[in-house]
């Protein structure tokens, strides 16, 4: 039988070598940059928002398994929420990564497989680079994000 640990590890593994959502998006209303220089994951974030929803999310980049299974996690989870919804589920996410945090780790859902590297403080930054980079883009930033 699976323990936890593993099926963290098997869904992370998963969305590594097939992500979901992993295409440009020509009608995008927000593309933003992201770039993690401890560990060298890009991703370039596109969102569809229309009326303050989130109709669509998608990511093309390279990085480690990490970044990219985040990345591919966040663009389902977020797809259908409102603005406000999604800037509610990065603070949950930020709040589970960094610290024993289970109220924040139970709005997760699925987003909760990524909160094991809180055991591993270098690797924080590859969980959190797709959502601080959603967070630019939701705020319509032009800068390139940086996890520094
Ligand atoms: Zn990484």
């Amino acid at each position: 039988m699976l323990n936890l640990q593993d099926l963290y590890q098997e869904v992370i593994l998963d969305h590594n070598r097939n992500p979901r959502n992993f295409h440009t998006m020509e009608d995008a209303t927000q593309q933003q940059q992201g770039f993690n220089p401890l560990c060298g994951d890009k991703l370039s974030l596109y969102l569809n928002i229309e009326n303050d929803i989130i109709i669509d999310a998608s990511f093309v980049g390279h990085g480690c398994a990490i970044s990219t299974a985040s990345a591919s996690l966040m663009t389902d989870a977020i797809k259908g929420k409102t603005v406000a919804e999604a800037k509610a589920m990065f603070d949950s996410f930020h709040q589970a990564v960094v610290e024993d945090n289970t109220d924040a780790e139970k709005q997760l859902g699925k987003l909760a497989v990524l909160t094991g590297v809180k055991q591993f403080p270098s690797r924080v930054k590859c969980a959190t680079l797709a959502w601080h980079t959603l967070q630019a883009a939701m705020e319509d930033s032009d800068k390139v994000v940086t996890t520094e």
